[in-house]
């Protein structure tokens, strides 16, 4: 328990030293971007040189990502509001959303929820989180598996869960998850969980990651019932 609080701590210090840099990274990173797209689509570019601007764009496009991500993190508390959100309307909105990223992979997400549980918390915020844990989940999944998203009330609380019959991690990679830059994915930026810990800790909840290697991962997260 701890060691959560000092994870929430460092998070905190993370995030407001983020905020203050991004700003004055990302205008310039969007000017250099928009000036080698224009640049690329010069007829008179040769073939070696336009891939190089276009890796040059993608690396660019990538940093921005980064940024945006840290950014949607660092914003003020006092522009979330917070009130009654039904985790069901959540799950609806969030499974809508990725249910075409599933797709690309054959991934179907089933879905079993008990309704009436609401929790106290933002509703973009709750969305964001399991947007990130179950995109993840797809992405650790292989062709023609299903992702499973139960809700269901426990004791006062609402238990989310996310299970997929992935790859899994092994307990030192467990171990890592939620520290900045951490990722396995040769795209991955590593801030979705660093992300999703932000927000658990910030309306009361938990999370819990139960994997093993070469058999899948279920993430459970609970919040106290409003
Ligand atoms: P990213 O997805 O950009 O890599 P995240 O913070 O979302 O960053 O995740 C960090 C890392 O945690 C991933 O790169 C992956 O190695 C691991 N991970 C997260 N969720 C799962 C999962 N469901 N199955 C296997 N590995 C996972
Ligand atoms: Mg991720």
């Amino acid at each position: 328990y701890f060691e959560q609080i000092q994870q929430a701590e460092r998070l905190k210090t993370t995030g407001q030293m983020a905020a203050a840099v991004a700003h004055e990274i990302r205008n310039p990173l969007t000017v250099v971007k928009g000036f080698l797209q224009y640049y690329k689509e010069d007829p008179d570019l040769n073939g070696n040189f336009k891939r190089n601007f276009s890796l040059m764009i993608d690396e660019l496009h990538t940093a921005e990502h980064v940024i945006t991500q840290f950014l949607a993190m660092a914003k003020p508390d006092q522009e979330k509001l917070t009130n009654s959100v039904d985790i069901e309307m959540v799950m609806r909105d969030v499974t809508e959303l990725l249910n075409t990223y599933g797709l690309l992979n054959d991934n179907n997400i089933d879905l079993s929820i008990e309704a009436g549980c609401y929790v106290n918390a933002n509703h973009i915020e709750l969305k964001q989180l399991f947007i990130n844990l179950i995109k993840n989940a797809i992405e650790a999944s292989p062709y023609g598996t299903a992702v499973y998203v139960t809700v269901e009330e426990e004791k006062g609380h609402v238990a989310i869960r996310v299970m997929d019959n992935g790859k899994g991690m092994t307990q030192e990679e467990v171990n890592s998850l939620g520290t900045p830059f951490y990722s396995l994915k040769s795209k991955g930026t590593g801030l979705g969980l660093m992300i999703c810990y932000n927000i658990v800790g910030k309306y009361n909840g938990t999370i819990k990651y139960e994997s093993q290697q070469g058999i899948g991962t279920t993430v459970t997260v609970r919040f106290p019932l409003k």
